[in-house]
């Protein structure tokens, strides 16, 4: 990782998930490049539920461009198979991008939950 990455990117310091990136806030790290970290999240309702975050401070999906698009998105996809073979009984995943209040969003840092699926969930028994 660069050195000092966290001045590249733009950082709101009312922000919980950019003070996660700058270390001012322990999280459990899953992934992490210079661009987009990945950690659990700390509800841990579902086991294995990670976000994935740009490491720019973005608010939601409508501030990104096709760059910052492409970077994130296309991580996405490697964190979900590394989580995938953390656990042989992860059949599946929810990846779940919410977007304003009105849909649920309530930390203001754009982020993509990937909640793992597992073989033994009660309703597929
Ligand atoms: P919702 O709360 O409805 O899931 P979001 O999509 O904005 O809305 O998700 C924010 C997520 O951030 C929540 O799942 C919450 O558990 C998680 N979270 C909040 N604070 C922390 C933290 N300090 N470390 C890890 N996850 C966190």
């Amino acid at each position: 990782m660069k050195e000092g990455y966290f001045m590249e990117h733009k950082y709101d310091e009312d922000c919980i998930f950019c003070k996660i990136i700058k270390g001012e806030i322990p999280s459990y790290t899953v992934y992490e490049d210079d661009d987009v970290k990945a950690f659990l999240d700390i509800s841990q309702g579902t086991p294995g539920h990670t976000l994935v975050i740009p490491k720019t401070h973005v608010p939601d999906i409508f501030a990104y461009d096709s760059e910052l698009a492409a970077t994130v998105f296309s991580k996405i996809p490697k964190i979900a198979n590394a989580l995938k073979a953390s656990n042989p009984a992860i059949i599946g995943m929810n990846i779940v991008n919410n977007n304003g209040k009105v849909a649920y969003q309530s930390v203001f840092h754009s982020h993509f939950h990937l909640v793992p699926r597992y073989s033994d969930h009660d309703d597929f028994k």
